[in-house]
């Protein structure tokens, strides 16, 4: 482990930097070797078979071909997710992030911290140093495992408060996402002393002209995204931290996490699943789009690992039917609740869901809606799953390898199979040097 650490990083010095023909567009001859600025990118959850379905998903039946996707142009590389073996095989979003974020595996629960729960210096605290500016936007609370990980230090992802509270002492030029729950007004208020803006309306992202800013945006995570379709807040944060984080001349490092594609997946929700995936999508094409126009990007994207089994055919049926999925208008938490709060429920909901409730499954629904919404809510997942002929082996996570996506100067590193830490420790090699002192 110790020896590859070491020679990605030789490696990482030393490879001049080269275009391949198949991503000319994305790296232009006259990029810099070493990027200004770095974009991770993390879909939480997001495994193979979310990419895959999500192309599935996105195709046009009209035609012949199925059409790439972001995720297809960018791909380099697979990643393993595995935590400190104190934790098994299988790793949650704290140990992965921490992975991601310090280069360093530990236990699962881990924010920044080792297995000895003594804090290791993070990516966005190196580029705070070297005088990059730095932020997160995210689409869960702002104090969830992921982003907490490239933000701060705590032995448990569980300790919410004191997690929020630490972020007064990051000096994060941006934090974007949700969490209001979090943060009483004290804590704003030490914010707004120290310079920030604190946003808790989404409207007022639009007029933002400078860091600094805390952005809450809901109580605790923001709305599926297929409940807003026209509200893209993941695509507007990325955007607007590109603008912003910009105006510093000597670089940034901006974390964007798809959040609730693993919230998803946990609830083996595949409608929702693929809302989130499209906002991510988005978003990610959002900073595709930066690199071009800023060839001093890296952006690298992948996931921390994956989630729910999620399987594309399932019931030894060798079917997938996305066209289900266009069809809803909704996500099925949403329908559970639009049929609770009404008598006449059966009309709407098949309005909702794009086909008819036939009186199977009628009483099927009416006995699970007696049972109140979360019950109601799985019946219609259930219903979904059966016809999209979609699979679940679990509502957590699995330790299968992800995928890694990249672009830009130093994209190449992230070429082949590689672990999680890998990616951090060739991030880490590619920012600035520190500056010498000068006596
Ligand atoms: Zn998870």
């Amino acid at each position: 482990m110790k020896l590859t650490r070491v020679c990605l990083l030789a490696i990482a010095c030393c490879l001049p930097f080269a275009a391949s023909s198949n991503d000319a567009p994305l790296n232009p001859t006259a990029a810099p070797a070493r990027p200004k600025n770095v974009v991770i990118m993390i879909g939480d959850g997001m495994g193979a078979a979310y990419t895959s379905a999500y192309r599935f998903y996105k195709d046009n039946p009209e035609t012949e071909e199925i059409e790439q996707t972001v995720f297809d142009r960018l791909l380099v590389g697979m990643a393993s997710t595995y935590p400190a073996s104190v934790s098994g095989y299988v790793t949650d979003s704290a140990a992965a992030a921490t992975a991601l974020s310090t280069g360093f595996k530990s236990y699962n629960g881990a924010i920044s911290v080792d297995v000895n729960k003594r804090p290791l210096p993070t990516l966005l605290e190196r580029a705070k140093k070297l005088g990059l500016s730095t932020g997160v936007a995210v689409t869960c609370q702002v104090n969830h495992a992921t982003p907490a990980a490239f933000l701060s230090h705590d032995e448990s992802r569980r300790n919410y408060d004191a997690i929020a509270a630490s972020y007064i002492n990051t000096d994060a030029d941006l934090i974007l996402g949700g969490g209001q729950k979090y943060f009483p007004e004290p804590l704003r208020q030490q914010f707004i002393a120290k310079g920030y803006q604190v946003l808790t309306d989404f409207t007022e992202l639009a007029g933002l002209t400078q860091p600094k800013a805390l952005g809450l945006f809901a109580d605790v995570q923001l709305p599926w995204s297929m409940d807003e379709p026209e509200a893209h807040k993941l695509s507007n944060m990325t955007s607007k931290a590109l603008a912003l984080l910009s105006q510093n001349t000597q670089g940034f490092v901006l974390l964007v996490e798809g959040s609730q594609i693993d919230w998803a997946g946990h609830d083996n929700d595949v409608a929702a699943a693929m809302g989130e995936m499209d906002e991510f999508a988005h978003s990610i094409e959002i900073v595709e789009q930066f690199v071009r126009s800023h060839p001093d990007t890296l952006l690298v994207v992948t996931a921390d690992h994956n989630t729910g089994g999620f399987s594309i055919g399932a019931n030894d049926k060798y079917e997938w039917h996305p066209e289900v999925l266009r069809q809803l208008k909704s996500s099925p938490d949403e329908m559970a609740a639009s049929a609770i709060a009404v008598e006449q429920w059966r009309e709407p909901l098949a309005t909702s869901l794009g086909f008819a409730i036939d009186d199977e499954l009628f009483s099927k629904l009416e006995r699970a809606r007696m049972q109140g919404k979360k019950a109601l809510a799985t019946a219609i997942k259930h219903e979904i799953d059966l016809r999209t002929n979609t699979g679940w082996t679990t509502g957590g996570h699995t330790g299968v390898d992800v995928q890694v996506f990249a672009a830009g100067p130093g994209s190449e590193l992230f070429i082949g199979s590689q672990d999680n830490t890998d990616i951090a420790n060739k991030i880490i090699s590619l920012l600035p040097k520190p500056k010498k002192d000068v006596k």
